[in-house]
Formats: structure tokens, C-alpha cells, sequence
């Protein structure tokens, strides 16, 4: 480790992670010397080839699914793009999609698209902890529903949608799943085989592997047809010529990621957790985003009451901690989160909240400096905001005694 990285407390690991070196060691190779076009016939590209048959095989086992059924695809949002898109156009009787209102804007936007080019869409709501009744689910699935698609994991409270059972409820209606794993994927256990999920989005950087490549897996008896079309690749399921470093990044990220799975479990799990039980204890008026639900073992969501998250990430910005408002997608405007919206529909926690995510990457003392920095963080933005309450407050009242003056 550099010592960049040792100032730098990054904890916005589901926005995007750290590269692992071996990733990198593992890609070089295929950024300098082994440049060939994969579909070529002679014996240089055969390297390429093979490269790419063990990523797959890689990937294959770290999801518990068969290579054959892999796609790799240029990140998450494509994938989940190519999934939807495919199973419009292929069910005859595909006039309706079930989501979830706390989707990625990479599943929302696709079937707010759909919605606008005549599509039912059905956003199935959460409760205060960020949960889908599934009862309200089944019943929201009609003769007409092409597609359910909900997502494994929330990048923004961490929290888990049963999507076994939800896969289940899907076949049972003779209606396809999808589920937008990104979040999921080097942080939980996925057994593919084991469910009725036919079609699952995956993305590299978010587990230690290289940005701009993803897949897509399409269960073998599904169909598929692909968004991007051209020369045969992948299959005939995704054309363009194969991104073939990140694919070999994504390969040996699965790979690592397969290996350090009970590290996530344990190790990571257990610095998320002294992490929340602190803040909890040292910071009054702090609680977290889907407390009582299932959740990923790296991702706490707090709510402060009386701060503003934009000015609390400025000023952990300035001890070089890095964290998040919702999601990173949305930092730099103005809109609140859509998920904690969602989840407290009332309150106005969505102004009021951070994310922090944790990696492998992250060491107890980087731990224990943000344990330190976040009360007076906190208490220094409740001090700001208490002026400007009371003046506002001053002049409301001067407002009142003019007319009388
Ligand atoms: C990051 C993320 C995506 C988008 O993946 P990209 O590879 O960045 O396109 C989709 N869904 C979820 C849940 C994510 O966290």
C-alpha cells in the first residue's frame, strides 16, 4: 500500500473499489504483448482465447452457474439494459414489467423508457426498512407481465431482497426474473444453480476488478436476444470485439473475490459493525437505514438528524474521508435518494443521511480514525446549522412585529 492510500480513508466502496493488484498483474500481459483480436484463426490469438474461456470459467464458478451461460457485457448497466430490452421483444404477451421503486437508476431509467413507449410498469414500494412484501409482489403480476426485475442487494442501505423466493414466486407464474446483483456479487454467497433466477447483472469494479466490463448471466433454458448486435462474439449474444484485458480482470477479480468470500463475512462484516455500534453509542440522534432488515456485511446508511449530508461529505471530504449522500450517481445535484424516499415517505431523512461502504481494502486503524472524526464532524454541523435556525427564526418574529411597529 502507498501512503496516498494511507491518508485517504475511502469508504465508498459500492460506488466503486480499489482495484486488486493481482488484477492488474493478471491484465497487463493483455494490454502489451497478447493484442490480438480474439476471433482471429492463427496461433497469436489463441492466448486471447483462452483467456477469455478462463475468466468465464472463473466467473462460471464464483455464481454457481455453468461458463455457456455467461455474457460479458461492457458493465452493469448494459447488462441490465440488455436483459430488459431482450424480454420485451421477445414475449408476445409482454406489455407489463414488475420493479421495485428503489432500483439502480440503471434498471429505472430503462423502464421509465418503457413506461414512455407504452409499457405498464409496476414499481412495488418498500416498507421503513427497505423490505418488498411479497405478497403485494405476486399480486402485481399479471397475464400480461413480461418480466419481474428486482435487485439482490440496494447499493444505498445494503439491504437484501429475498430473490430466491422472489425467483420462485416468478417461475411459478410462468413469468422471467431478473435480478440486478452488482451489489451482491464478492460480498454474499450466490449459488445460481440452486435457484429459479433466469437472468443476473454483475459489474467488475464493484469487487476489486476493472471499471467498463460487466456480464450478464442467461439462465440455458432462457432465451436471449441481444441488445448489441454486429460480428458473432460471445455467442452471438453480444457483438463488438471482446474488451479482453478487462475481461481477464473480471476473471481473476470472481476468482478472488470467490476466496475472500468468508472474509467478507467475518473480517469486513465485523468493521461494518464496530463501525455502526460506535457512531450509534458517540453520536445522539443517529440511526440506520434498514436497521432491522437483511443486509449486505459492508454497507451502513445513517441518518443524522439536524445536518445536511452535502455539507457533512464537504467537510469529511476535508479529513479525506470518502463517503456518500444515497448513492454517487446522484452527488452533484440536488435530488435526495429515491431509495430512502422511499423507505420514509414522511420525514426528510433522505437530506439527512450517509453511506458508508467498506472493503477488504479498509484497515481497522482507517476504521478507527472515521470512529473519531464523525462525532465532531456531526456536532460541528448541528453548531453551524443552530445560527442560521435562530436567525431565520429571529427574523420570522420580526416579520410578525413589523405590522405593529
Ligand atoms: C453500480 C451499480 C450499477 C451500475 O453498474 P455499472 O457497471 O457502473 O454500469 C447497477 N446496479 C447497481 C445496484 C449498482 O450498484
Amino acid at each position: 500500500m502507498t501512503t496516498t492510500t494511507d491518508e485517504l480513508i475511502y469508504l465508498d466502496n459500492n460506488a466503486t473499489t480499489q482495484l486488486d493488484p493481482v488484477v492488474i498483474e493478471e491484465m497487463l500481459p493483455f494490454l502489451t504483448e497478447h493484442y490480438a483480436n480474439p476471433s482471429a484463426s492463427y496461433r497469436f490469438a489463441a492466448k486471447a482465447r483462452k483467456a477469455i474461456d478462463l475468466a468465464r470459467a472463473r466467473l462460471a464458478t464464483l455464481l454457481g452457474c455453468e461458463a455457456s451461460e455467461i455474457v460479458f457485457t461492457s458493465c452493469g448497466t448494459e447488462s441490465n439494459n440488455a436483459v430488459i430490452n431482450s424480454a420485451l421483444r421477445f414475449e408476445p404477451r409482454g406489455k407489463h414489467v414488475v420493479t421495485s421503486a428503489v432500483e439502480h437508476s440503471a434498471v429505472l431509467r430503462p423502464c421509465q423508457d418503457l413506461a414512455n413507449r407504452g409499457c405498464e410498469v409496476t414499481f412495488v414500494g418498500v416498507d421503513r426498512d427497505g423490505n418488498v412484501d411479497l405478497a403485494e409482489l405476486e399480486a402485481a403480476i399479471r397475464p400480461a407481465t413480461a418480466i419481474v426485475s428486482l435487485m439482490w442487494a440496494n447499493n444505498e442501505t445494503g439491504v437484501l431482497f429475498p430473490v430466491e423466493k422472489i425467483a420462485e414466486i416468478c417461475r411459478k407464474k410462468g413469468v422471467l426474473f431478473h435480478t440486478d446483483a452488482v451489489q451482491a456479487i464478492g460480498k454474499i454467497p450466490v449459488r445460481l444453480h440452486d435457484t429459479t433466477i433466469n437472468f443476473l447483472s454483475l459489474s467488475a469494479h464493484k469487487f476489486h476488478g476493472p471499471k467498463g466490463v460487466g456480464a450478464v448471466y442467461v439462465n440455458r433454458r432462457t432465451r436471449f436476444r441481444p441488445l448489441i448486435v454486429g460480428g458473432g462474439q460471445e455467442n452471438e449474444r453480444r457483438g463488438g470485439t471482446e474488451n479482453v484485458a478487462s475481461i481477464v480482470g473480471l476473471g481473476k477479480a470472481a476468482e478472488c473475490a470467490a476466496e475472500s468470500l468468508s472474509e467478507e463475512a467475518t473480517r469486513v462484516r465485523a468493521m461494518r459493525d464496530r463501525f455502526e455500534k460506535r457512531i450509534l453509542e458517540s453520536i445522539p440522534g443517529a440511526s440506520v437505514n434498514g436497521w432491522s432488515a437483511a443486509r449486505l456485511p459492508n454497507t451502513s446508511s445513517f441518518l443524522f438528524d439536524g445536518i445536511e449530508s452535502q455539507a457533512a461529505l464537504m467537510l469529511l471530504d476535508r479529513h479525506h474521508i470518502c463517503c456518500s449522500a444515497g448513492s454517487a450517481c446522484r452527488t452533484g445535484s440536488q435530488e435526495t435518494s429515491h431509495v430512502l424516499r422511499a423507505m420514509n415517505s414522511s420525514g426528510d431523512g433522505a437530506r439527512r443521511s450517509l453511506r458508508f461502504s467498506f472493503s477488504r481494502f479498509n484497515s481497522d486503524a482507517q476504521i478507527d480514525r472515521a470512529i473519531e472524526i464523525m462525532p465532531k464532524v456531526i456536532d460541528k454541523l448541528r453548531q453551524l446549522s443552530t445560527p442560521a435556525r435562530e436567525s431565520a427564526q429571529i427574523l420570522q418574529e420580526a416579520a410578525g412585529i413589523a405590522p405593529e411597529a
